[in-house]
């Protein structure tokens, strides 16, 4: 059987690390604080607040929640955004997304101040990840990935790593940043001819799609270690990742639950990043 990659320890160290530099912050009069921007009350988006918000204020953040109707104007939107990057005391802004359709998602992107893009969404954020600048921060949940890797000792260097998936959330961003620990990558996505033979050559596995069955044991083979960044629901109304977890598991070297891996990583990056960016508006 596979070791389980829980996110819980992984989450509780980072956590910790955060909570003892926003406890450094605080001698010296500065409390991080982080606004959380949602427009709607979509069910994922209210969750993931409540969990940000617990998880910023056991580490020491203060939390701003700013909440819109579902058709709140493009226009009020931004101007909010512009108001909080030139709020000194606001040291990172989080924007729930996907936005509704009648807003433009890359103008809401382009208005935020990178160095309070806590959640890597503007050009200058993803760049950075590519070019080495550290402007911004690194996608949330793209960093959990390689954080809950790193935590359990994963050799990233020279190994062969698939990830399914090329969103710029999740997708785009693993791949670079795996490569960056000098992984050999493979993207595959939905036009991917013979996705199985491409898995089943990884040493790593990172999938982040939202289906279920995405990764059947036809694709894994021992010691892979796995990722499952996907969230589904199945038909008994529970929470899935990607992979056929009880088919998977008992062959393959290591595998992060769902849920219970990457998701419980996240908001203890977001926390780690909204400190991060009161010590470099500090100074
Ligand atoms: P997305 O924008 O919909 O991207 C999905 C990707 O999967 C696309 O690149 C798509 O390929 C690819 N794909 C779709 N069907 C495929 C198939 N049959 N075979 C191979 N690739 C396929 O989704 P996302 O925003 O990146 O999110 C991915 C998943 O992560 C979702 O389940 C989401 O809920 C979850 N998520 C988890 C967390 C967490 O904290 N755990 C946080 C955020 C999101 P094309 O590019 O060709 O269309």
């Amino acid at each position: 059987m596979a070791t389980l990659l829980k996110g819980a320890p992984v989450a509780k160290e980072i956590a910790a690390l955060t909570a003892e530099r926003a406890a450094k912050l605080a001698e010296e009069g500065i409390t991080p604080t982080l606004a959380l921007v949602r427009v709607g009350e979509s069910d994922a988006d209210v969750y993931y607040e409540r969990a940000a918000m617990k998880r910023c204020e056991a580490c020491g953040i203060a939390v701003r929640n700013y909440t819109f109707p579902d058709k709140v104007e493009e226009d009020e939107l931004i101007l909010r955004i512009r108001q909080l990057n030139v709020d000194d005391s606001v040291h990172g802004v989080l924007i729930f997304r996907p936005l509704p359709k009648h807003i433009s998602d890359a103008r809401v992107r382009a208005s935020l101040d990178v160095r309070k893009d806590v959640d890597g969404i503007t050009d200058a954020s993803l760049g950075g990840i590519f070019t080495g600048t550290r402007v911004g921060f690194n996608p949330c949940t793209a960093e959990s990935a390689l954080s809950i890797l790193r935590y359990y000792g994963v050799k990233l260097e020279g190994a062969r790593a698939a990830v399914i998936g090329r969103s710029l959330v999740i997708g785009k961003p693993v791949s670079q940043l795996l490569m960056n620990e000098n992984a050999t990558v493979t993207v595959c996505h939905s036009k991917t001819k013979n996705l199985n033979e491409e898995l089943r050559r990884a040493d790593i596995i990172v999938t982040a799609v939202g289906k279920p069955g995405t990764v059947t044991v036809g694709a894994v083979r021992p010691g892979q270690v796995i990722v499952d960044v996907g969230i589904a629901t199945d038909e008994n109304g529970n929470m899935v990742g990607d992979v056929e977890f009880n088919d998977c598991a008992p062959f393959v070297g290591a595998i992060t639950p769902v849920p219970g891996g990457v998701g419980a990583v996240t908001t203890a990056i977001l926390a780690y990043h909204t400190v991060q960016a009161a010590i470099r508006a500090r100074g």
